[in-house]
């Protein structure tokens, strides 16, 4: 019976075969040598299987190392943003209750005070690279409460616990066990056709379940290659492409948006067979964009951290790619779902709920939804959406971000949508913020594509009569506010909590 470490190691068992680049290659027997190495010192830190360790590492060779030990060590990893500000840490920490944490030096100098003051202390270094480029520390504490879990069949040991990313509220855990893992693994590969000549290249955080598991796990499962860069850089984007043969890029839409105005060297297109995108909406046009002047084709695909990833993909040519749609389930069970959570056909509106091997039944704390007639173990994503007559799923906007005017719920991301197709216009939200006569209004936030010297009366003219002549009287922003940027979290997803709590006037 094949699973996750199974085929990690099998993946792994060619020392000579290239894995990592981060500034050079690093191999199969590389890998597997640091992994023994940190399993080692971690063992020796008292770390036992069923145990959480915190991983604070940015994208590098070390985070894949520090991953990979403790998967195979069967702690619990709990991958955390290493450059959080020490005040959010605070937060963070009482919410991982880690026994030990993995962190990269400069995270580790930052954060010091706030580390003793919850009692760890740095204990040793280990370091991956015989140039020093790839060091972490190990922290420990005697504080967090003892998180101990009987060892049973492989796919049911934890591997990493994930928190959401926090686009809505509070970030929810999410416990994610080497089934999950495995089962996502398979959906992203089987869908994807990863073989092991594919070279994908590394740019969204790997604290993020995009980058840990579309990524990186993906990858090494199917015996292909990983190009990493710390975070993503415009500058050497096609170039990186060029010169490490890059095959697929694993984007989120403000990467691709910057994509589609840099040029692209033509050698940088002979390998490349699609860029993906999840994460957030795509507007179709900037898809449109990127197909025509680089022959790309471009993926949308949608995914959430409950799912270990992905859960639906358009499919890779020949398949049909339908624009503004997020692809078909793939080893998912999706429906959609009116207000009784009853199921509903084709074309009608509701929330989008989702069962699978790879999907969580219920989040760290709380208890499984109950079932209502059609079987337990759905969750229900918030997201509100339609499927076609083909299996095709269109996502409209998240319930809890729905503005009620005077009874009407108006989606924001239909009012986006307009805004976006407006050529001045380079990203747009959409909240609702309290009125007295109508209980909420539509304001809108928009970034035009050239913030230099504009004229912003103008800019609100323009769009407030192109939203009329395409959006029903209702959604028309009772105020647009221009803005040189908007609140993003760490996946490039407007933070629309932060927006709503902004005073609405323009930032240029
Ligand atoms: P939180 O649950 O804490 O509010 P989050 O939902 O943003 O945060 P993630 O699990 O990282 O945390 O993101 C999953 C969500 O991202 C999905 O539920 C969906 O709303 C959104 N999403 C992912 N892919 C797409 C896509 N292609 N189009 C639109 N939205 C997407
Ligand atoms: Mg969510």
């Amino acid at each position: 019976m094949s699973n996750l470490t199974n085929a990690l190691a099998l993946a792994l068992d060619d020392s000579s075969r290239s894995v990592v680049w981060d500034g050079r290659w690093y191999t199969a027997g590389d890998l597997r040598k640091h992994i023994t190495t940190l399993r080692a010192e971690l063992a020796s830190a008292g770390v036992r299987a069923g145990q959480r360790v915190m991983g604070a590492v940015p994208n590098s060779y070390a985070f894949v190392v520090s991953y990979l030990a403790c998967l195979e060590h069967g702690a619990i990893f709990v991958p955390a943003n290493s450059e959080m500000p020490a005040g959010e840490l605070e937060r963070a920490l009482a919410r991982y209750q880690a026994h030990c944490a993995i962190l990269a030096p400069e995270a580790a100098g930052r954060w010091s005070d706030s580390l003793q003051a919850h009692g760890f202390s740095r204990t040793r270094s280990v370091d991956m690279d015989a140039a020093g480029g790839q060091a972490v520390q190990l922290w420990q504490t005697s504080d967090a409460a003892p998180y101990h879990v009987a060892a049973d069949a492989p796919d049911e040991r934890p591997a990493v616990l994930m928190f959401t990313s926090g686009t809505t509220g509070e970030p929810k855990g999410v416990l994610l066990r080497h089934g999950h893992l495995w089962a996502a693994v398979q959906n992203v590969i089987e869908s994807h056709r990863l073989t092991p000549s594919d070279v994908a290249y590394c740019i969204l955080p790997l604290f993020h379940i995009n980058g840990q598991v579309i990524v990186l796990l993906s990858t090494l499962v199917s015996g292909g290659r990983i190009v990493m860069r710390d975070k993503f850089h415009a500058s050497l984007f096609w170039d990186d492409i060029r010169d490490h043969g890059v095959t697929w890029v694993s984007c989120v839409p403000t990467i691709l948006s910057i994509v589609a105005k840099r040029p692209a060297p033509k050698e940088a297109l002979g390998t490349l067979r699609f860029l993906r995108s999840a994460s957030a909406p795509l507007t179709p046009a900037v898809a449109a964009r990127i197909e025509a002047a680089f022959g790309v084709p471009v993926i949308e695909a949608y995914g959430m951290t409950e799912a270990a990833g992905q859960i639906c993909t358009n499919p890779i040519p020949p398949g049909v790619r339908k624009p503004g749609s997020v692809g078909k389930p793939v080893g998912v069970a999706l429906v959609i779902v009116d207000e009784h959570r009853q199921p509903l056909p084709p074309y009608e509106l509701g929330e989008i709920a989702i069962r699978g091997a790879g999907v969580i039944d219920h989040y760290e704390g709380r208890e499984p939804e109950p079932d209502y007639g059609y079987g337990p173990g759905w969750i229900y994503t918030g997201d509100l959406g339609y499927m076609d007559e083909d299996g095709y799923v269109y996502i409209t906007g998240r319930a809890k971000e729905m503005i009620n005017r005077a009874g009407e719920k108006l989606s924001p991301r239909e009012i986006e949508d307009v805004l976006n197709a407006h050529e001045a216009v380079a990203r747009s939200a959409v909240v609702g913020l309290p009125d007295p006569l109508y209980g909420e209004r539509v304001v809108a936030w928009v970034v035009p594509e050239e913030p230099e010297g504009i004229d912003a009366d103008a800019l609100r003219a323009e769009l407030a009569s192109f939203c009329a002549e395409h959006l029903a009287k209702p959604k028309w922003p009772a105020q647009i506010v221009i803005a040189r940027s908007l609140p993003v979290n760490a996946t490039g997803k407007v933070q629309k909590h932060v927006l709503r709590n902004l005073e609405p006037r323009d930032r240029l």
